[in-house]
């Protein structure tokens, strides 16, 4: 095989996403994926793109809010190379408010937001949405979320890396990450990463099971993402609402469904009446990779020049892997990205637990 500028393992958003941003600098690059496009925890169903709560401002806060703030031109960028829809739309979100402490900091949060989001995304507290079920102190809706199709993203990506002459190496499950022909490898993984980091703690990674659903249900085209307490309610137009997610650090079958999704679609119900006992067009399960913080990982691995690890997007993976694709590809190309440091390799695996000292003989 002719030797590769860089060779990606994994075709889920944060192998793609890498892909994406190293041939638009003129690498020749390559990805391989064990079983198909968005086989992993990019092929689910949910897609909400949401921002942290906007106090506390940090480099965190900061770069995401860059991920969420260029996503619409680069969907719009993919879909256009590809010629498929990703699904994206920014339709912002909906928060509920249920006391009066809730509701005082949500004011305090709509002063701060016009300049920590730059005026380009505003927070507001209202009375009631439409759709919602009443809620005792009022709603904040705020403009910056997103909702993306999860399926359809990673197909155009996949199908826009195809049309810049990108292969992408399907059924090919890679034992030896030594063994690709390439100047430099990407681990993307998801949560099987840690297959590639025999040499990390053990409590480096854990895959957290989630569970969601898409209900045959098509909500009005001005409702927004709805979010309180873990539960998303994502409309995706007449492809139906999505709403998720468990979260399950303890599982044994990584793609089953069971009651705790019953659990979730009932809150859904309860918060937005219309889905309410609503037909199931699809479930699925997948497992979320988490590094040793819940915030994506990004470095150069221990020990070698030329091997990048690139996950770790547990629960924001959809939002931020664009930005962590082009993240890695400035950092293979020698430039300089700002990455928050809770972002690195080297930060998280300081997180670690120390060695234990040797015993004294
Ligand atoms: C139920 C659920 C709901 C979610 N909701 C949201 C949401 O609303 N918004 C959001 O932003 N994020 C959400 N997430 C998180 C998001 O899906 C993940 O953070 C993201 O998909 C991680 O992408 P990834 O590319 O790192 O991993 P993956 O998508 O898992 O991709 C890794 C790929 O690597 C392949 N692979 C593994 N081992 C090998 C090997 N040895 N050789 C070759 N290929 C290999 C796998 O087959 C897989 O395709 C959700 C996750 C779940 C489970």
């Amino acid at each position: 095989m002719e030797r590769l500028d860089v060779a990606i393992i994994g075709a889920g958003i944060f192998g793609l996403s890498a892909a994406w941003a190293l041939q638009e600098r003129g690498l020749h690059v390559a990805v391989f994926e064990a079983k198909s496009v968005g086989a992993g925890s990019s092929g689910g169903l949910v897609g909400a793109l949401a921002p942290h709560m906007p106090e506390k401002w940090n480099a965190k806060k900061a770069f995401q809010l860059e991920a969420l703030l260029t996503a619409q031109s680069f969907w719009a960028q993919i879909e256009q190379t590809a010629q498929q829809p990703s699904g994206y739309k920014r339709i912002g979100r909906a928060l509920p408010l249920r006391s009066e402490r809730l509701h005082n900091q949500a004011q305090v949060r709509a002063q701060e937001v016009p300049l920590l989001w730059q005026g380009q995304a505003t927070w507001d507290v209202v009375k009631d949405i439409p759709e919602c079920a009443p809620s005792s102190h009022g709603y904040v809706r705020e403009t910056l979320s997103a909702r993306l199709n999860p399926r359809q993203a990673v197909g155009a990506l996949a199908q826009a890396l195809r049309n810049r002459g990108v292969t992408i190496h399907e059924g090919h499950r890679v034992e030896n990450a030594a063994s690709l022909n390439a100047a430099h490898i990407v681990i993307a993984a998801g949560h099987q990463a840690r297959h590639f980091t025999p040499d990390m703690p053990g409590e480096f990674w854990s895959g957290v099971k989630g569970q969601s659903a898409l209900l045959n249900v098509t909500l009005p085209d001005t409702m927004p993402i709805v979010f309180e307490s873990g539960t998303y309610i994502v409309p995706h137009g007449p492809l139906g609402t999505a709403v998720g997610s468990t979260v399950e650090y303890d599982w044994t079958d990584p793609g089953s469904t069971d009651d705790t999704l019953t659990e979730v679609l009932i809150r859904a119900g309860d918060l937005v009446p219309a889905l309410k006992g609503a037909p199931v067009k699809d479930t699925w399960a997948g497992i979320r990779p988490r590094a040793r913080l819940p915030d994506p990982v990004v470095g150069r691995m221990p020990g070698t020049d030329t091997t990048w690890l690139l996950a770790g997007g547990f629960k924001i993976g959809m939002g931020i892997g664009p930005h962590m694709g082009a993240t890695l590809a400035k950092l293979i190309t020698g430039q300089a990205p700002t990455i928050p440091p809770s972002f690195t390799l080297e930060h998280q695996l300081a997180r670690c637990a120390p060695l234990q000292p040797a015993a004294k003989t």
